[in-house]
């Protein structure tokens, strides 16, 4: 998620794509006119939910205090969906966001100046009288990470079997919620993980446990490596 700090003596870029290929940017409130120029769109974008564990700037593991809105990656690789590898460019370098433009890696100052502003919100991408605003306040509730992380915790506890219970449920809901929205509002599926965050199914490995999943069918059990 964080740029790599260079230590050879450098004052500009020399384009070696290196920031790109570690991550899209996190975006910021004044990242909002990207989406309002059509530069940026929601199915760009996912959305890293409050409670999330993500590494900081120091490569340490802290817990999301609020959400975040990053723009995706290319498929499974973490490189930013508009790094153009053939060119070594940005595809959006004139309307690039606010992090991208503050980024020299050869010194952090500007950049961790725009960190400590005010981030880009779902609640700022969709319109206040849009429908799906409760449906994800409804998921926010019953997917919350805080449940998640209190659910592995007690794994461990008196009642491992209703800690498990509580899981699957939040599994299934997750699963559930995407592609019934999707058909219901004929809605791109690839915007869900904005509307949502990433699926659980996904992200549980940050909580160290894996999940099987045959049709509605999940089976956990514990990763190699705990919250990596
Ligand atoms: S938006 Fe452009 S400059 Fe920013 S990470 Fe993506 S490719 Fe790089």
């Amino acid at each position: 998620m964080m740029p790599e700090i260079r230590t050879v003596s450098q004052t500009q870029c020399i384009r070696c794509g290196t920031c790109c290929m570690k991550g899209g940017p996190a975006l910021h409130e004044e990242d909002a006119t990207l989406f309002a120029k059509g530069i940026l769109e929601r199915t760009h974008v996912y959305t890293l939910r409050k409670g999330e564990l993500v590494r900081n700037i120091d490569e340490v593991f802290m817990v999301l205090e609020q959400e975040i809105i990053k723009i995706k990656g290319q498929g499974e690789a973490w490189t930013c969906m508009f790094y153009e590898d053939e060119k070594t460019a940005c595809g959006i370098y004139e309307n690039r966001p606010v992090e991208c433009r503050a980024l020299k890696c050869w010194d952090l100052r500007e950049f961790k100046e725009v960190m400590t502003r005010p981030y880009l919100q779902r609640k700022d991408l969709v319109k206040p009288d849009d429908g799906i605003l409760k449906v994800m306040d409804a998921h926010e509730r019953r997917c919350a990470y805080e449940i998640l992380d209190s659910a592995v915790k007690g794994l461990e506890g008196p009642d491992p079997q209703k800690a498990v219970e509580v899981i699957l449920e939040l599994l299934q809901y997750d699963n559930y919620v995407r592609p019934f929205l999707t058909k219901k509002l004929n809605l791109d599926p690839s915007i869900m993980d904005f509307f949502f965050g990433r699926p659980l199914t996904t992200t549980i490995h940050m909580f160290g446990l894996c999940v099987k999943q045959e049709g509605d069918t999940f089976t956990l059990s514990p990763t190699a490596h705990h919250r990596d």
